[in-house]
């Protein structure tokens, strides 16, 4: 069965009363060279060409099984979540073939993914090397929980290799910005943090069903091992860290002391001179400080 033939579709949806729900994010892959492209680049071994079998995927939102699909003739195993039980029937049908699929009927918001990983993929809850990170996550994520599903996979510490999603093009720019430019965030800090972004390509809106009003981009993060301690950040005190990064991009367009001391309580003189005794100007804001520059501050901070 073809899954991108708009024909089929329509006729999937008709025998099973299949209709739309927008706010989640229902936007269906149509065109036919993008899951390919996306598994394969999922797929690929770190910063090389060609593909891995026998890696385990994690996908996110199956819509009516395209990309599951696409996966499941490379990897291991397939587990995805789904959130939409009226997509059950369309499901059992388009993937009948594929008996290395598994969805899991749920919100992956609200889902424990250590337990989930560890009953399913049958992995220890945390991995310390790179040769043991044989999950890797592939999804054409729901545009409205980007942000917090890419957390939640990053600071649970889960044992990934890595994640290869579509995003809103916008979005896109903004999680692969580094830290010290403009597009960069909070969030882009800790995707950063976590990981090595890298935004791989542009997909237009038409390639989706129904089309949505943005163009998407698919984004590839090569996950750091979770034994690592960054930048000298010890693990157990990352989310002081983070509360640091959080509170100085609350307001960007302020210079970092003032949302540091109404947000966490400092002291703006002392921030100042802790900015100086790192070589940075005491009037610095936000977006000018790399990550290296943040875990100098927390250093001195904490
Ligand atoms: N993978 C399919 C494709 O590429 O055509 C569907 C992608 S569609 C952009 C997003 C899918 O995520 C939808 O099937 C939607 O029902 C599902 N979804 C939305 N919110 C979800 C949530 N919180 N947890 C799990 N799945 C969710």
């Amino acid at each position: 069965m073809n899954l991108t033939n708009i024909n089929t579709i329509k006729d999937l949806f008709a025998r099973h009363g299949f209709s739309f729900t927008k706010p989640l994010g229902q936007n269906f892959l149509i065109n036919p060279s993008v899951c390919p492209r996306i598994t394969k680049a999922a797929t690929a071994p770190s910063g090389k060409e060609g593909r891995r079998e026998g890696l385990y995927a994690f996908e996110i939102g199956a819509g009516i099984g395209v990309l599951t699909k696409e996966l499941a003739k490379i990897c291991k195993k397939v587990i995805c979540v789904e959130i939409d039980e009226s997509l059950k029937p369309i499901l059992a049908e388009t993937l009948a073939g594929c008996p290395n699929v598994e969805i899991i009927w749920g919100d992956v918001l609200k889902l424990d993914l250590k337990r989930l990983f560890k009953e399913k993929f049958n992995v220890p809850a945390v991995c310390s090397s790179a040769e043991e990170n044989e999950i890797i996550v592939c999804a054409n994520l729901p545009y409205y929980i980007t942000s917090p599903v890419i957390m939640r996979l990053l600071e649970e510490r889960l044992p990934l290799k890595s994640i290869t999603v579509m995003v809103q093009k916008e979005a896109a720019v903004r999680l692969c910005a580094p830290p010290g430019t403009r597009d960069c965030g909070a969030v882009s800090a800790a995707v950063r943090y976590y990981s090595t972004p890298k935004k791989l390509f542009d997909v237009s809106r038409g390639s989706f069903m129904p089309a949505p009003n943005v163009d998407s981009a698919v984004i590839h993060l090569d996950v750091r091992n979770a034994g690592d301690d960054v930048l000298g950040v010890p693990q157990s005190d990352e989310a002081f860290f983070f509360r640091i990064i959080r509170a100085s991009f609350s307001q960007r367009r302020k210079q970092l002391a003032n949302p540091l001391s109404s947000e966490l309580g400092l002291q703006k003189e002392a921030i100042k001179n802790a900015l100086s005794a790192i070589g940075l100007k005491p009037t610095s804001r936000a977006e000018e400080l790399t990550l290296e520059d943040f875990a100098e501050l927390y250093k001195i901070v904490k």
